[in-house]
C-alpha cells in the first residue's frame, strides 16, 4: 500500500515501502526527476509494461514508469517519432491504419517501445528485418543520469549502439525515432516432426529464407513448425483465422492447461491430457489455419496478453545455430530426466524463433551471428525456479547466451562467457556516462560491473 502521496508537480508520485514510483508526463518531469536526488533517490529505474522476468528493472529507489508519455508524429514515409511509453499494440495500430508496419514480428503487443528497444526482443523475423526492434531505432531522446537532454542519432554512433538493448543504464529513453514500412503480408506454412526428425532439418531452417517458429512438445516427441515467407504484395491477409490464431495460441491452450493442472491433482491423468490437448490445439491451428499474416495483424491482436487471468510465466536462453540440434536433443532429454526426478515440468510448449544476425546493439545476443531463442513456458510455478537453475547448466554447455530481462537462473558468469569483451566495454561506457551510478540498480551491479 502506498506510504504517502506527494502532489509537489503535475506528476503522480507514490512512496511504497522504500520505493518512490512516479509517473512523468514529459521530458521535463523526467530531468526534474533525474536532477533532484533529494526527493528522487537513485537508482532510478524507468519501466514500460515491467515485464521482464528477472530483476533488471527493480529498485530501492525510484521508478518511473513510462507509461503516459506516448506521444506520435511522423516524422517521413518511413519513419516515426514516439513517446518511450507508448504500447506496440497502439502504434501498431496508427500505423496499420496508413498501410504501415513496425520492420519485425514482435510479439506481447502490451510492451512499450522504451522498454522494447531497451532489451533484446524476440521474434520470428523474415530474414533482411532486424534482429531485434532495437535495431530500427535511428534517433532517440535522451535524458543522462544527469538530467541532461540530449539527442542521440548517427553522430553519436557508440552511444546510440550503448543505449539501444542499453537496459535504462544510460539515462531514460524519452522518445524513439523508428524505421518504419508499408505492411508486408507473409504466407505461414507449416511442418509437423518428430524430435530425431527436427533436429536433422535444423541445418536447413538455420538458411531458410523464413521466419522460423517452432513450438516444442517434448513429452509428446512433437515438434510444430511454423515458416512465414515474405508475400509478393498481392496476397491478401485473412483477419478471421488470423484472430482465432490468436485466440487459440493465447488464450485457449493457456486457459485450458491452466484450469486442468488445477482440477486434475494426479500427474499421471493430468499431464498426458495436457500433451493431448496442446499437441491436438497446435495441429488444428497449424494444419486447419494456413493463414497469410503481416506484422501489424501480430501485434494488434487482442489475446495475446502480457498479464492475463491464466498467468504464463517465461524464461528464455539464445544458442547458436551450429549447436541447436544438439540443445534441441538435450533439451528433451532434460525435460524427460528432470520430470521423472522431481515431478516438475512446463506445461505449456517451448517457443523457438530464429534470431536475426544483428550488431546493431552492443548487448544484442545475435551480435556475432544469427541464434535460435529457446522460450521456455509454464503455468505451472510449483518447481519452476529449481527447473530453470538446472536448464541454466544446460545451456552454458552449448555456449547459450542470456537475456538480463528474460533469463531467470542465469548467473553472472554466464553474462561473463556469453557476451566477452563487448560487456566490458559496455562497463566502460557506462562508467563514463554515469559515474554516480544514478541509474545503476542491484541486479545490473552483479551482473555487468
Ligand atoms: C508472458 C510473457 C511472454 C513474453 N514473451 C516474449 C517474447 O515472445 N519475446 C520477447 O522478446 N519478449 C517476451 N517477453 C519479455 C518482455 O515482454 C520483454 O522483456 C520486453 O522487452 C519488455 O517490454 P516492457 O515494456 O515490459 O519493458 P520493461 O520490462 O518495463 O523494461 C525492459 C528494460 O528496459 C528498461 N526500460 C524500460 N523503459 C525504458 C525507458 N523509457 N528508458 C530507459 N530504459 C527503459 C527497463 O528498466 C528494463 O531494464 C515476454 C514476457 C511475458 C510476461
Amino acid at each position: 500500500m502506498p506510504r504517502k502521496i506527494i502532489s509537489k508537480s503535475r506528476m503522480r508520485t507514490q512512496i511504497q515501502a522504500s520505493v518512490v514510483s512516479v509517473c512523468p508526463k514529459s521530458i521535463d518531469d523526467v530531468i526534474a526527476i533525474l536532477k533532484e536526488p533529494r526527493h528522487y533517490p537513485g537508482p532510478v529505474r524507468a519501466v514500460g509494461s515491467n515485464s521482464g522476468s528477472t530483476r533488471n528493472a527493480s529498485t530501492h529507489g525510484t521508478l518511473l514508469d513510462m507509461t503516459a508519455m506516448k506521444s506520435f508524429s511522423r516524422i517521413s514515409a518511413d519513419t516515426v517519432r514516439v513517446g518511450a511509453g507508448m504500447q506496440l499494440r497502439s502504434l501498431a495500430d496508427r500505423l496499420a491504419r496508413d498501410g504501415l508496419e513496425l520492420v519485425g514480428g514482435y510479439e506481447y503487443p502490451e510492451r512499450t517501445v522504451g522498454g522494447v528497444i531497451s532489451s533484446g526482443s524476440l521474434s520470428a523475423d523474415i530474414p533482411g528485418d532486424a534482429g531485434h526492434l532495437a535495431a530500427s531505432v535511428i534517433h532517440l531522446t535522451l535524458v543522462t543520469p544527469r538530467g541532461r537532454e540530449i539527442e542521440v542519432g548517427k553522430d553519436m554512433p557508440e552511444l546510440l549502439r550503448a543505449v539501444r538493448q542499453g537496459y535504462g543504464l544510460f539515462g531514460v529513453v524519452c522518445t524513439v525515432t523508428l524505421k518504419i514500412r508499408p505492411i508486408r503480408p507473409y504466407a505461414i506454412r507449416n511442418r509437423e516432426f518428430a524430435f530425431s526428425e527436427l533436429m536433422r532439418f535444423i541445418p536447413d531452417m538455420s538458411e531458410v529464407r523464413a521466419g522460423v517458429k517452432i513450438f516444442l512438445l517434448p513429452f509428446r516427441n512433437r515438434a510444430f513448425v511454423e515458416l512465414r515467407f515474405a508475400g509478393n504484395g498481392d496476397q491478401q491477409s485473412s483477419l478471421l483465422p488470423w484472430k482465432i490464431r490468436d485466440w487459440a495460441c493465447n488464450k485457449a491452450i493457456p486457459d485450458f492447461v491452466h484450469s486442468v493442472g488445477r482440477i486434475v491433482p494426479i500427474s499421471k491423468l493430468r499431464d498426458p491430457l495436457i500433451d493431448g490437448f496442446s499437441a491436438a490445439a497446435q495441429r488444428l491451428v497449424n494444419k486447419r489455419l494456413s493463414v497469410v499474416g503481416s506484422n501489424a495483424m501480430e501485434q494488434t491482436g487482442q489475446f495475446r496478453k502480457l498479464r492475463q487471468a491464466t498467468s504464463v510465466t517465461y524464461s528464455s536462453w539464445l544458442f547458436p545455430a551450429a549447436r541447436f540440434a544438439q540443445v534441441v536433443y538435450a533439451y528433451r532429454e532434460f525435460c524427460l530426466r528432470h520430470y521423472k526426478v522431481t515431478g516438475f515440468r512446463c506445461d505449456l510448449p517451448g517457443i523457438v524463433y530464429r534470431i536475426g544476425h544483428d550488431q546493431s546493439a552492443l548487448l544484442s545476443p545475435s551480435h556475432d551471428q544469427a541464434l535460435f531463442a529457446l522460450n521456455l513456458r509454464s503455468t505451472n510455478m510449483d518447481g519452476w525456479d529449481n527447473f530453470l537453475l538446472d536448464f541454466a547448466d544446460l545451456a552454458a554447455r552449448f555456449d547459450g547466451i542470456p537475456l538480463f530481462n528474460q533469463t531467470r537462473g542465469m548467473l553472472p558468469r554466464h553474462a561473463h562467457d556469453a557476451y566477452g569483451q563487448r560487456l566490458v566495454r559496455f562497463r566502460e561506457l557506462r562508467r563514463q556516462h554515469d559515474a554516480e551510478n544514478r541509474c545503476l540498480n542491484q541486479f545490473f551491479a552483479e551482473y555487468i560491473d
